[in-house]
């Protein structure tokens, strides 16, 4: 049987969500504003803006079940909708949308985070700085991806007319974390609320872009933790999809940071690390599919690709590496790509990502 899935956004989420629905009987169309989106090699393309209602009607009527692979779409259109089956539910996706909600939500669910202040005025973030104390990092409420949209605060002077500076928009400033490791958690919930959580991986970020993501054991405490706030986040907003949670561990402590209602980059190892993808599990949940819970997960890890891609010959020589091309143009700071690496054990893939590294010339 055919099921036919609709998904709002059409870039490389997209092309990997259709990759690994296809084997299931799944067909694609993406609705997308791009003239040919890196995920149409994989379905159709309905050309129009995210907030076209009578595309989103058209979306909707031509498929069994619609999802979205990014988060700067209208709530409110999604909302015109609400009749039809489309997960993750758009209460989730505006949570995520504007940064005091998310913390707000955090809070209220018991997932920790750093001390936070809502910004409206140059006035507001004096009285922030005072009651919080310094570093900080100031964040745009809404829209922020890839570090854009953040400044950090290291001394007192620093602050003054920031405000303006940054736009004269709502800002969420907090306590600059000194973490010991960022993790994220990826898990999915079904319609049912079945869950299945993939091992935690660590992350690790230049110029606020995700370059390295390994799957890690952090230890009892900490997993028990996490499981506890994926859990409670995707309780509370009644989730169905995939979802990853951002997280800063201190000592033996996690941190909420941030959450998208997505698939998501750190979970990108999962494809050849497991045997039911963060992608694939996400499909089966949104169409009402049981969960993947043998995932045979294997230490892995992934070396995003940025800018520009790297000799693909060398990479595809290596026998525990796996090469992921989004067909996108190269340009400074976009993602094009990534490589996933498999191995024995997790040392060896660390040392596998730090040789692929230099020989690439990722290093730094
Ligand atoms: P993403 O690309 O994940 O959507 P983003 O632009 O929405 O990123 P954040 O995830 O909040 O923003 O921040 C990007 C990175 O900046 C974090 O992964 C972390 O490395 C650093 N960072 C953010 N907030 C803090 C903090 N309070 N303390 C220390 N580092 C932080
Ligand atoms: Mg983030």
């Amino acid at each position: 049987m055919t099921i036919k899935v609709g998904i709002i956004g059409g870039g490389q989420l997209g092309r990997m969500l259709a990759l690994s629905g296809a084997p299931l009987g799944m067909q694609f169309t993406f609705l997308d504003p791009g003239e040919a989106p890196c995920a149409t090699v994989a379905g159709r393309h309905i050309r129009a803006a995210f907030d076209d209602l009578p595309a989103l009607e058209a979306l909707c009527d031509e498929n069994d079940v619609v999802t979205f692979e990014f988060e700067n779409i209208s709530a409110e259109a999604l909302d015109t909708l609400s009749a039809r089956e489309l997960y993750p539910p758009v209460a989730a996706l505006r949570a995520a949308q504007e940064r005091k909600h998310e913390k707000q939500l955090f809070e209220s669910v018991g997932i920790p985070v750093a001390p936070w202040r809502a910004i409206n005025s140059q006035a507001d973030l004096d009285q922030a700085v005072a009651d919080l104390g310094l570093p900080l990092i100031a964040k745009t409420r809404t829209l922020g991806y890839d570090g854009k949209g953040q400044t950090r605060l290291q001394q007192a002077d620093e602050a003054t007319d920031l405000f303006t500076q940054m736009g004269s928009v709502p800002l969420l400033v907090e306590r600059l974390v000194s973490f010991d490791s960022e993790l994220s958690i990826i898990g999915t919930r079904a319609r049912d609320g079945d869950v299945v959580i993939y091992p935690l991986t660590r992350n690790w970020h230049r110029d606020g872009i995700l370059h390295r993501s390994e799957c890690t054991d952090p230890g009892n405490t900490l997993r028990r933790q996490a499981h506890r706030h994926f859990q409670a986040l995707t309780e509370a907003l009644d989730y169905v999809g995939t979802l990853a949670l951002e997280c800063f561990v201190c000592d033996s402590l996690l941190l909420g940071n941030e959450f998208a209602p997505r698939v998501h980059n750190s979970g990108h190892w999962t494809q050849n690390g497991t045997l039911c993808s963060q992608f694939e599990n996400h499909l089966r949940a949104v169409t009402g599919l049981p969960l993947g819970h043998s995932l045979h997960a294997r230490p892995a890890g992934m070396l995003n690709l940025i800018g520009q891609l790297p000799d693909q010959t060398h990479v595809l020589r290596q026998p525990d590496c796996y090469w992921h091309g989004y067909d996108k143009t190269g340009r400074p700071g976009r993602k094009i790509g990534h490589i996933n690496v498999v191995s024995s054990d997790q040392k060896r893939v660390a040392e596998r990502l730090d040789t692929l590294e230099r020989e690439l010339g990722l290093s730094r």
